[in-house]
């Protein structure tokens, strides 16, 4: 039987996101500590733990068939694979940042400046393309202290929150590139590998679209009706139940979180009362 080899983060930022993201899609398998692979028990997947930055290599040579790693990793590194789905965890910047007490005012002010970074390919790029002539220091970690010991003037690291660089006494002055987990591919997998990441991907969005969307029930007065179910977007339109209580319905439908407080309160002031509001685990639609 064909099994797809998947990569995952060993430990660190992305590992148990993509733990959980295997975990939600059904596929249970062991990982115990200082594993390297895992079978899972139920989906032809058998997951490979790697450091993140080898990841992109592996898939690229069919070392592994498919991935998850940082865009900031895999642009980094230039290897030759096809990014399958975003994932939206990992969010993160590649930002560039200067002693906090420094007056900057633009990218000109980097000019002739040295810059520590992890990221040399992605910062040479940007340099490149702003027209900035700086001097790239490559470190292999502990970048966010460069400045302070004279070894940089800027450097250029992964921010999500900024307290790092906040405890390190710097500030966040460009970004150079935003990036969140994404899903990869090696470029010639065959049909039956394709089927075994397409079924993956069915189940990625399911979890994903149902992470994004709440179900939703509410009571309302008949004669309000009408202009409730008009405020419900809905995905197809909303099932209407009669509650024992006459005159009065049970309304339930699905909408998503970006929209959610601004109908929920307009859905109240339009006469709706009880309303429950309920996490969704899947959504097929
Ligand atoms: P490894 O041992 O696997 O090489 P690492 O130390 O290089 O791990 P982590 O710090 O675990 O990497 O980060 C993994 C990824 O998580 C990053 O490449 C990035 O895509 C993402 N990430 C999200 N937020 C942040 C952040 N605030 N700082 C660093 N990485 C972040
Ligand atoms: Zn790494």
């Amino acid at each position: 039987m064909t099994k797809l080899k998947i990569a995952i983060q060993k430990s660190g930022r992305l590992n148990e996101d993509s733990i959980r993201l295997l975990k939600e899609c059904g596929i249970s398998f062991n990982n115990g500590v200082n594993k390297l692979k895992a079978e899972a028990l139920n989906f032809p997947i058998e997951v490979f733990f790697l450091r993140d930055d080898d990841i992109p290599e592996y898939v690229a040579e069919g070392v592994a068939d498919i991935g998850i790693v940082g865009e900031n990793v895999l642009i980094e590194a230039n290897s030759d694979v096809k990014v399958v789905e975003r994932l939206g965890f990992g969010k993160c910047r590649l930002s560039i940042a200067v002693p906090k007490n420094e007056k900057y005012k633009g990218l000109k002010d980097l000019q002739g400046k040295r810059i520590a970074t992890t990221y040399k390919n992605v910062l040479q790029k940007f340099l490149k393309k702003e027209k900035i002539d700086a001097e790239i220091h490559e470190i292999s970690g502990s970048v966010e202290i460069a400045p302070g010991i004279g070894l940089a003037d800027a450097i250029c690291d992964l921010v999500s929150s900024g307290s790092t660089l906040f405890m390190n006494g710097l500030k966040e002055v460009e970004t150079v590139l935003k990036s969140e987990a994404v899903l990869v591919a090696n470029k010639k997998l065959n049909a039956k590998q394709m089927e075994i990441v397409e079924r993956l991907l069915f189940r990625i969005r399911a979890v994903r679209k149902a992470k994004q969307n709440k179900y939703i029930l509410l009571n309302a007065p008949n004669d309000k009706l009408d202009k409730i179910i008009k405020l419900i977007p809905g995905i197809k339109s909303p099932t209407i139940l009669p509650l024992a209580d006459e005159g009065w319905s049970s309304v339930h439908s699905v909408l998503e979180e970006d929209e959610f407080w601004e109908i929920i309160e307009k859905l109240k002031a339009a006469g709706a009362q009880g309303i429950l509001v309920v996490p969704i685990e899947k959504m097929i639609v």
